[in-house]
């Protein structure tokens, strides 16, 4: 029996998401009869870092970050007996700060029960930062900021690379987030070539390190994505290399828990966060 759950989920506090409380999130995913459901809230960016994205709305505030604890607290107590509830965080890796994130993760990883790893930002040749999911328009600035689609790719990719491989203290996320994210504008800006050896030296890392993937319906639902992150491609090789799959919907909105679900693959195998089993 394969664990059922959404461990891919924002919440209020998330400055581009909706402003549906975390108790909606809950009931919601009771109703989908989820046996679990993470809360994985795009953790603070780095105090020094400048959020690069034109309405400076990539992540929660640090300000916020008890007080989405205590509420992510607060259900799990009193949700309990219909679900198990964890608190987490979507970490963003970013090529050069990785001091700040290790010193995130050391302050709070011991009151969280999961976290993804994720790569949104990328350092672009001119040595400034880029959001690579934030729109068209954003992606398509990228792509001269760059020079080629396929720079921007390669880059994407040995950003990742780099997420995977980097120590991040002992509370390190195992997860790596929506792999193939940078496909999320594939339908309107293709590329010229195929990236398999970067995903294959990735997959390898995973392997290594005995990782899991997210495996996140959001891109389903983007209008020039139509595809699960990551690709049908990719899942393919990872299940070969018998890598765990992580569900998560990566909602913003409560009402899109667990959605797509019915659409994954079935021949996969699936885990719950490796945080689970220690508590
Ligand atoms: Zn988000
Ligand atoms: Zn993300």
């Amino acid at each position: 029996m394969q664990p059922t759950g959404d461990f891919h989920v924002h919440t209020n506090f998330c400055p581009h998401g909706s402003l549906d409380k975390m108790e909606s999130y809950v009931k919601e995913a009771i109703e989908n009869n989820l046996q679990y459901l993470s809360f994985t809230e795009h953790a603070p960016l780095p105090r020094n870092f400048i959020d690069p994205t034109p309405a400076s709305d990539s992540a929660m505030k640090w300000e916020d970050v008890e007080d989405y604890i205590k509420e992510g607290n607060r259900l799990k107590e009193k949700y309990r007996d219909q679900i198990s509830i964890l608190i987490g965080f979507e970490v963003d890796f970013i090529e050069g700060y990785h001091q700040d994130t290790e010193e995130f993760l050391n302050q709070y990883g011991d009151q969280i029960d999961d976290a993804i790893l994720s790569v949104h930002m990328l350092k672009a040749p001119d040595n400034t930062y880029v959001c690579i999911d934030y729109s068209t328009e954003e992606f398509e600035r990228i792509i001269s900021l760059f020079g080629s689609i396929e720079f921007v790719y390669e880059t994407y990719y040995q950003t990742v690379k780099s997420a995977i491989k980097h120590d991040l203290g002992k509370h390190k996320p195992t997860r790596i987030g929506h792999l193939t994210l940078i496909e999320k504008f594939a339908n309107l800006y293709p590329t010229n070539k195929t990236f398999d050896s970067e995903i294959d030296e990735i997959l390898k890392l995973i392997k290594e390190k005995g990782y899991m993937l997210d495996l996140n319906t959001a891109g389903l639902y983007k209008t020039h994505c139509k595809s699960i992150y990551p690709n049908q491609s990719v899942i393919k090789k990872a299940n070969q290399l018998s890598i765990p799959f992580v569900t998560g919907s990566d909602s913003h909105e409560a009402k899109t828990i667990a959605r797509g679900f019915d659409q994954l693959p079935t021949d996969i195998m699936l885990s719950v966060p490796s945080k689970i089993y220690k508590s």
